[in-house]
């Protein structure tokens, strides 16, 4: 059975229900594998290019030349950020799909006034990543992700593979159970490429906007979002499998 006769969602939530178990035994390649085969090119990886979703770009590339890759470019990023994206297109010889709000910073200034992620971040959010995200999803039937359980308290319920509730469809976490030190070990082990502001204290790395460095015993995820308590942008929430699909 492949993608092309799971046409419903339902199968492919019966898909997920009848596989999830076994795959928490697997190693992240081979979950990889299970999702290209499975998918073909109706799976894609996405990334923010944080350490953890360059672990999964080198693993990718090792299994496949020809995967899909996608970003949501708020088009707020690091100067460090697209840096990186030129290296990673030069290393693995792949073009990076850019998701873009439909507004330009200039229009959402325009209609929501100045510095709205200083006001409410929820919905620039909202504007620049979720709903962007939503209309590339809408091409899958799957998509990779390298979320880890111990990032955030709503990641720690996450497998390796899951049925995505909110966006309704397959979700693949390769590294779902990975520490930092694994992510770390491996970036150096296989020389990848990482963002050049992991080396000044910006473990996790967002919007320009959004992000400082952390502190000495901070929180990694600290510098996201600081004096808010918002600890996620809405891509990753994790919403009951029980919720109904179409
Ligand atoms: S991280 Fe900040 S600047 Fe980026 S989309 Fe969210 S609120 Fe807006």
């Amino acid at each position: 059975m492949n993608d092309r006769v799971l046409h419903h969602a339902s199968e492919r939530q019966a898909l997920v229900e009848s596989i999830q178990g076994a795959a928490e035994t697997w190693s992240p390649q081979q979950v990889l594998n299970w999702a290209f085969e499975r998918f073909g090119n109706r799976v894609a990886i996405s990334s923010a290019f944080g350490a953890e979703g360059m672990v999964l770009i080198d693993m990718a590339s090792r299994l496949r030349t020809d995967f899909r890759l996608f970003t949501i470019d708020t088009e707020f990023l690091f100067p460090e950020t697209y840096n990186l994206m030129d290296r990673i297109e030069q290393k693995y010889g792949i073009a990076i799909d850019r998701a873009y709000s439909v507004l330009s910073p200039e229009e959402q200034e325009g209609m929501e006034g100045p510095e709205l992620w200083a006001r409410d971040p929820d919905r620039c959010c909202n504007l620049r990543k979720v709903e962007p995200l939503r209309r590339k999803l809408s091409e899958l039937s799957a998509w990779i992700t390298s979320i880890r359980r111990d990032q955030t308290s709503s990641r720690s319920s996450a497998r390796r593979i899951d049925w995505d509730t909110k966006f309704g469809l397959v979700k693949v976490n390769p590294i779902v159970d990975w520490t930092a030190k694994q992510v770390w070990r491996y970036i150096h082990d296989h020389g990848v490429p990482y963002n050049e502001l992991h080396n000044q204290d910006y473990p996790s790395i967002g919007c320009t906007h959004c992000t400082r460095a952390v502190r000495p015993g901070e929180d990694p995820r600290a510098g996201r979002w600081p004096g808010f308590a918002k600890t996620e942008c809405g891509l990753h929430i994790i919403e009951p499998l029980s919720t109904p699909l179409e």
